[in-house]
């Protein structure tokens, strides 16, 4: 596209150089040949029969009446016959000079006028175009900015917000939406590296309704902005940024207006990525929940019949976590597992929050040595790790269960059990260890043998005892009876 300012630029070159030369020097001359020829060639026609009485009137209105009275000085006296044709020459050489003129007068005052409109067309044309030039160079500034941003809506959710965000020169966005009910949550927040999605406990108040942009200014500024798609109002969100002395507010506030109907559409059409984050996401550590793992273990489990990849889960659990709740209080706990879900999150291929102090980590065309060299590294960073909670020191191990996928199984629970089983005796066997089905499923098996002896035991045992109480009240009975 031409650049506003060049097309303005073109059309002012052409009306200067309309003005300073509108005809090439040639044609110019010849044009004034032939119009001179024009005019003498009339004169001497009207000079056919003598002098026209037109043309004296003509010399005596223009060169004033003393000029003809030297003129007609040769009417007097013997002059008279003898000059008479070469005064009538004279008053022709005149009256053509005269007429030329007359006509060149008349095209200089036209010329000049037409200069003057064009002039004034050219300032006035200048003068309405500056202001028009900055608004069409601000949209075009805006339409690059468009186009760049229409890619960008096109990017998976949270690159595109990543992006939007560093272009706005964003802190953070909170992102507020309507449910069905036209209730308001808070859906997502980020800083534009992680990103957390409706996390109720931080707000257990219904966020307002914001129906037009407002700018606030406290320790940050702030914007709140309607989120409006195909006129209907979706939600709105919040654009914080720090406040700092060198950045143009207005401008700010500008870019955002217009950046916002490309928002709205980047969350509109991932309206039910979102919410669906919301049900597969755990409030307290971010991380995916049981329903996801069960989601997605149905899916990668097809897969793993189909195909030859090999699938491992890990089954974790946090040790004597519940002392450390009751020694320090549930927040010390809260804020540790918010700390070690990002470690998993780092260590493992899929890492899910399994529930309370229990985590699932799987692994998909990973072989049995890579899953449990992971794990091990896993454990071992666990146990380094210090976690530092308002000026206090914590400290953690966890224990964790390993087991294999079978073609054979019928469920992902089969697997999920093997694992369960495989951790208890990680916990069996001290604690702060990683343990792998098959290597303790004799055990477990011969464990489990003694579990179900012990029960036949006591169930025998149960209905002995019971056999010898209905025994005793027959009796007592008996004897009540008899007394
Ligand atoms: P071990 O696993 O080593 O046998 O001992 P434990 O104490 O960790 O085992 P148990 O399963 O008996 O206790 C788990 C505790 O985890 C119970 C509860 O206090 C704690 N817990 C579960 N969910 C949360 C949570 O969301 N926040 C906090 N702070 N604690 C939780
Ligand atoms: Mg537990
Ligand atoms: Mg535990």
């Amino acid at each position: 596209m031409k650049k506003a300012r060049s097309i303005v630029n073109d059309i002012v070159k052409e009306i200067e150089e309309r003005v300073s030369s509108p005809h090439s020097d040639e044609a110019l001359l010849k044009e004034f040949q032939d119009k001179q020829k024009e005019i003498e060639d009339a004169v001497l026609q009207d000079f056919s029969g003598g002098v026209p009485r037109k043309h004296v009137a003509r010399i005596r209105q223009i060169l004033g009446n003393e000029f003809i009275d030297i003129l007609d000085q040769g009417k007097i006296g013997p002059l008279v016959w003898k000059g008479k044709e070469r005064l009538e020459r004279i008053y022709q050489r005149l009256a053509s000079l005269l007429a030329l003129y007359l006509h060149y007068e008349k095209e200089a005052r036209a010329k000049t006028l037409e200069v003057e409109r064009l002039n004034k067309i050219k300032d006035e044309l200048i003068e309405s175009q500056v202001s028009h030039i900055h608004e069409v160079e601000m949209l075009e500034t805006q339409l690059q900015g468009y186009k760049m941003l229409m890619k960008i809506a096109l990017e998976p959710f949270e690159d595109a917000m990543k992006k939007i965000m560093s272009f706005l020169d964003a802190k953070q966005i909170e992102v507020f939406l309507f449910d069905d009910d036209r209730f308001l949550a808070t859906e997502l927040k980020t800083d534009g590296e992680t990103f957390t999605y409706n996390q109720q406990e931080e707000k257990p108040e219904i966020p307002e309704i914001v129906s037009e942009v407002k700018l606030q200014e406290k320790k940050e500024t702030t914007l709140d902005v309607p989120l409006v798609v195909e006129g209907k109002q979706i939600g709105h969100f919040r654009l914080e940024r720090q406040a700092s002395g060198d950045f143009d507010k207005v401008k700010w506030k500008r870019d955002v207006e217009w950046i916002t109907s490309v928002l709205a559409r980047v969350i509109e059409s991932n309206r039910n990525l979102i919410l669906a984050r919301k049900v597969y996401i755990d409030d307290l550590t971010q991380m995916y929940n049981k329903r996801k793992l069960n989601e997605q273990m149905g899916k990668l489990f097809k897969q793993f019949k189909r195909g030859d990849k090999e699938l491992y889960i890990a089954m974790i659990d946090i040790d004597k976590f519940k002392l450390l709740n009751d020694t320090y209080g549930h927040p010390v706990g809260d804020e540790i597992l918010k700390q070690t879900a990002v470690i998993f999150k780092e260590e493992l291929p899929f890492a899910y929050r399994y529930g309370g102090e229990e985590f699932a980590g799987v692994f998909y065309g990973f072989d049995k040595e890579r899953t449990l060299e992971i794990m091990e590294r896993l454990r071992k960073r666990i146990e380094k790790t210090v976690y530092s909670i308002k000026g206090q020191e914590y400290r953690i191990t966890i224990s964790a269960g390993i087991s294999k996928f079978e073609t054979h199984m019928s469920s992902v629970m089969d697997a999920i059990d093997r694992a369960d089983q495989a951790l208890y005796a990680s916990k069996e066997d001290g604690r702060n260890r990683c343990t792998y089905y098959n290597d303790v499923k004799d055990r477990l098996s011969s464990d489990a043998a003694k579990l179900r002896q012990e029960i036949l035991q006591l169930k025998e045992q149960m209905s002995r005892v019971t056999r010898e109480n209905k025994r005793l009240a027959g009796q007592t009975n008996k004897k009540t009876g008899e007394d």
